[in-house]
C-alpha cells in the first residue's frame, strides 16, 4: 500500500497530462488516447488493455496505480430497482454511491470525500468527520464500475452522496472535466448537478470555470438563526452571502440554480420560513425541491407532515416560485445518504 501511495493515479490525468507522462517514458504520444479511452472502462488491470505491447504495460504498471474499487456490499431494491453500493479503495477506506432508475435516465448520486467535515446536524455522512478526500478517478470510478455491475450506461450524475464537492474543490473540478470530455465516457456537463452546503467562496470560483452543469444549494432553512442551529457552515457564511455568491453564479453562468430544502419538523417548516424564502428567492431564475428529512438516529430532528410539506410548497407557489417535493426512491434501503458506510463502520467496531 505504502508503494502505491508513491504512484500516480493514472486515471486523475487528463489526455494531455498522459501524452506528456508517455513522452517523458520514450512512447509514441498517440498510445495517449488508446490508453485514456481503456482508463474510461472499467478494467481492473494494465494485463486487460489488450493493444498495448506487454512491456508498454509492464512500464504502466511499475509507474502508475490503477484504482480498482472493490464492491463489498449492495443493496438492490425491490421497489424500484435503486442500488446502493458500498466500495472498498485501494487503502482500505470506504465509500458509497447509489443508482437511481428514473424516466429520464440511470442517475447516479456520488460520494467526493470519504466522510465530511461540515458537520451537518442531520447527516448521517458527517457524523464520523473527514478521513479523506477523494481523488477525481476515484469518483470516476464510482461511475465506472456501477456501469459495469447494471450493464446499462448512466445518463446523468449527481455530487449528492457523502462529502461537500466544493471542499474537495481541485479534484471535483477535474472529475468534471473527465467524465464529460471527449475519448472518456462523456456526460454532457447539463445532464451532471453539483449539490453544496454553501461554500460562498468556491460557488464564485467554480462560476469562472463556466460549467454548463446545474449547481444545487442545500439551504434548509431561509433565516440564520435555524440554518446555523443545523448546518455550521452557516455562521462562515451566512444565508445573505451564499445568495450573494449565488446571484454571481448565475450573473456569470447563465444557469438555472436550484435549492434544496429540507423539511424537519417545527424547525425549518413553519408558514413565515415559506414565506421568507419566497422573498429570498423572488426574482431569482430558482427551482426549490422539497425533501422530507429522513431521520438519522443520532439527531432529534423528524420530518414533517405531508400536509405541512403540501402547505409549503403552496406558498412557495402562491409566490411565483417553483417547487417540487422529491420522491423518496429505495424505500425499503438504507434511504439517506452516508447510512450504509455507517452501519458498515459501526459493525466494524463491535
Ligand atoms: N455535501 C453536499 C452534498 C452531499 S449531501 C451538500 O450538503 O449539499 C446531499 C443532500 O442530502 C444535501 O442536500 C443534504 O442536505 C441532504 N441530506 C443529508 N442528510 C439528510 C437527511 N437526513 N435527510 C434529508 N436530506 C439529507
Ligand atoms: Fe457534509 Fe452535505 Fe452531510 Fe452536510 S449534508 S455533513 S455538507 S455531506
Amino acid at each position: 500500500m505504502s508503494e502505491n501511495k508513491l504512484k500516480t493515479e493514472i486515471k486523475c490525468l487528463s489526455i494531455e497530462e498522459l501524452k506528456v507522462a508517455l513522452q517523458e517514458m520514450g512512447e509514441k504520444p498517440f498510445r495517449a488516447g488508446q490508453i485514456f479511452q481503456w482508463l474510461h472502462t472499467p478494467v481492473t488491470s494494465f494485463d486487460e488493455m489488450t493493444n498495448l505491447s506487454k512491456p508498454l504495460r509492464a512500464k504502466l504498471e511499475e509507474r502508475f496505480l490503477l484504482t480498482v474499487p472493490i464492491c463489498i456490499r449492495k443493496q438492490v431494491s425491490q421497489v424500484d430497482g435503486t442500488r446502493k453500493y458500498l466500495w472498498q479503495l485501494h487503502d482500505g477506506d470506504c465509500v458509497e454511491s447509489v443508482l437511481m432508475k428514473y424516466e429520464h435516465g440511470n442517475t447516479v448520486c456520488v460520494s467526493t470525500q470519504v466522510g465530511c467535515r461540515m458537520g451537518c446536524k442531520f447527516c448521517a455522512s458527517g457524523l464520523f468527520g473527514l478521513k479523506r478526500h477523494l481523488s477525481a478517478g476515484e469518483i470516476l470510478d464510482e461511475v465506472l464500475f456501477i456501469q459495469k455491475d447494471c450493464g446499462e450506461p448512466v445518463h446523468n450524475i449527481v455530487l449528492m452522496g457523502t462529502g461537500e464537492p466544493l471542499d474537495n474543490y481541485d479534484n471535483v473540478l477535474k472529475f468534471l472535466h473527465l467524465v464529460s470530455c471527449a475519448g472518456g465516457i462523456q456526460i454532457g456537463q447539463r445532464h451532471i448537478s453539483l449539490s453544496t452546503s454553501g461554500l460562498a467562496d468556491k460557488i464564485e470560483l467554480l462560476a469562472q470555470e463556466k460549467l454548463q452543469i446545474t449547481l444545487s444549494i442545500s439551504l434548509h432553512a431561509p433565516d440564520d438563526e435555524s440554518r446555523s442551529s443545523i448546518m455550521p457552515v452557516d455562521k462562515r457564511y451566512p444565508v445573505a452571502r451564499l445568495m450573494q455568491a449565488c446571484n454571481h453564479y448565475f450573473d456569470t453562468t447563465g444557469r438555472r440554480i436550484s435549492y434544496e430544502y429540507m423539511m424537519a419538523r417545527g424547525k425549518t417548516d413553519r408558514p413565515w420560513q415559506a414565506e421568507r424564502l419566497a422573498a429570498l428567492l423572488r426574482g431569482r431564475p430558482a427551482h426549490v425541491n422539497l425533501i422530507p428529512l429522513n431521520p438519522v438516529k443520532e439527531s432529534p430532528l423528524q420530518p414533517s407532515s405531508r400536509e405541512t410539506v403540501h402547505k409549503f410548497q403552496q406558498i412557495l407557489e402562491r409566490n411565483g416560485i417553483t417547487a417540487t417535493v422529491r420522491r423518496k426512491l429505495g424505500p425499503d434501503i438504507d434511504a439517506a445518504c452516508g447510512q450504509l458506510r455507517r452501519r458498515t463502520l459501526e459493525e466494524g467496531e463491535r
